[in-house]
């Protein structure tokens, strides 16, 4: 069967010769001669793929040996929980950027350990743009939690200024996809269905100092220690998806992350260009060093003409470009696997549209 053309925001698109490899792995796991899928996770095979995935993420991140790197279960949101679980002890505070849907939710979930404040919101402005990074963090926050890229608004922190206190990153919708400072974290942890491979997983990685902080009366699955120490299998560890992101990752080194920053940059100003230059759609984030380079999103500005652009996509095998439910519109997802061609066909797309009008 034809292969759709696929913008989705997560799951999302994956490169062909991954899905290749995984295809064979289901068959057989090397020469082990049995499944990826039937794979032990204590199993020294497994072991293999855990500390290779490892150096990967500490080579490709650029980090030194004062972090420490597991993969968990439960994607972003059980992040959202483990993180003031571990971080947010009582008494304290912890410090939240809202700058979008997850941001808040991210700082939801930590309500229910502690106390909170947010200390820069561009909710007021319904996250069409970025907020004023915060001038000052309460000195007695625990940590400041950001989130690097606003999957359902589109925006993305491209520098972020340095903070008096440590900072934990959400990056689950922009990690890997561009050269960047990941030792400005405390820790930075990410759900894997964008650019890491498939959902479930979240890969974690803490600075040394910021895990003699945590908290050690948790059971331990929710333990970043425990599972540091136990190297990600606590208990069964999720085989297959772990493995379909080393796979992920030596594509993303063999590729080269200077090469992908350049693809990924070209694809959104590709589709940024023809945004700007449209009469009838028009992106959600004006202020160009806002807008991500992972979601773009737009609207059209009447209901025929959104609803001809998805009549359009639909016969060009383009799937995965509606809008979030809570904005509406258009979403396009250009993760790391997502090609430069697949993006001019749809800006062609958009412009043949705009001509026959
Ligand atoms: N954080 C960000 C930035 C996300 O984009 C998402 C999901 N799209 C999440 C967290 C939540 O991830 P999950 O669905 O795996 O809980």
């Amino acid at each position: 069967m034809k292969r759709k053309i696929n913008f989705n925001p997560g799951p999302a698109t994956l490169p062909v010769s991954v899905l290749e490899q995984v295809a064979a792995a289901i068959l057989s796991y090397e020469d082990t001669g049995i499944s990826i899928l039937e794979l032990p996770h204590r199993s020294k095979a497994f072991k293999a793929i855990i500390e290779e995935s490892k150096d990967l993420v500490r080579e490709l991140c650029g980090i030194d040996n004062n972090y420490e790197i597991v993969w968990l279960h439960g994607g972003g949101r059980q992040q959202f929980c483990m993180v003031p679980a571990n971080f947010l002890p009582s008494g304290a505070t912890a410090a939240y950027i809202d700058s979008g849907y997850w941001a808040h939710e991210a700082m939801e979930y930590a309500q229910y350990y502690g106390s909170t404040q947010i200390v820069a919101s561009s909710a007021p402005e319904q996250y069409t743009r970025l907020p004023q990074w915060p001038e000052a963090i309460p000195a007695n926050a625990a940590f400041l939690h950001l989130t690097t890229n606003n999957t359902i608004y589109g925006t993305q922190w491209h520098h972020t200024p340095l903070s008096s206190v440590p900072v934990i990153a959400d990056m689950s919708s922009d990690i890997l996809s561009r050269k960047h400072d990941y030792s400005q974290y405390a820790l930075f942890y990410a759900a894997a269905q964008k650019n890491l491979g498939t959902p479930g997983v979240a890969l974690a990685v803490i600075h040394k100092d910021l895990l003699k902080t945590a908290n050690k009366q948790l059971p331990p699955l929710l333990s970043y220690a425990a599972q540091v120490q136990q190297n990600s299998i606590v208990n069964t560890a999720n085989v297959s998806g772990i493995y379909t992101a080393l796979l992920m990752l030596r594509w993303i080194k063999n590729t080269g992350l200077y090469v992908i920053e350049a693809d990924n940059l070209s694809k959104a100003a590709l589709l940024y260009n023809v945004l700007d230059n449209s009469t009838i759609f028009k992106a959600r984030v004006a202020e160009t060093t806002h807008r991500s380079l992972m979601n773009v999103c737009f609207t059209a500005t009447s209901k025929q003409h959104e609803s001809a652009l998805v009549a359009l996509c639909e016969e060009n095998n383009i799937v995965g470009i509606e809008g979030h439910r809570h904005t509406g519109g258009f979403r396009v997802s250009l993760y790391n696997a997502l090609p430069l061609h697949d993006v001019a066909l749809l800006a062609e797309l958009i412009q043949a549209y705009e001509r026959s009008i």
